[in-house]
């Protein structure tokens, strides 16, 4: 696999992310004028919002997903399972290049790991 063709990928796709967010940030900001006498306006205008404040968070939260994967390919660390060590399948990454874990570190049924007390 060639890890470079995904770093490309993954510094276009956050390109792209950093400005789908900025141009959410800016429509957050906008809205300093009152709200709309009507309720049903203003309870659109509020999900609006919401919605959009949503979405900021979730561009955020990949956005970071994106910088750790860098800062793996960085750091020859991307091939490999950040928790057993064991190499991520391939056809995962190119699936998720954000994927940080293999699949079974993703699933939570290592055979490695300590088997979870919580259940
Ligand atoms: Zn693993």
């Amino acid at each position: 696999m060639n890890v470079d063709e995904l770093k490309q990928t993954l510094i276009q796709h956050k390109a792209e992310l950093s400005e789908r967010q900025e141009r959410v940030k800016r429509h957050t900001r906008h809205r300093d004028e009152p709200l709309p006498s009507d309720f049903s306006d203003q309870a659109a205008e509020l999900a609006n919002v919401e919605t959009l404040v949503a979405l900021d968070k979730e561009m955020s939260q990949e956005l970071c997903q994106i910088d750790h994967a860098l800062r793996r390919i960085e750091a020859d660390q991307y091939l490999n399972c950040e928790k057993c060590g064991e190499p991520i399948a391939k056809r995962r990454l190119l699936a998720l290049p954000c994927a940080t874990r293999c699949i079974q570190c993703a699933n939570g049924n290592s055979a490695r790991s300590i088997p979870s007390t919580i259940d």
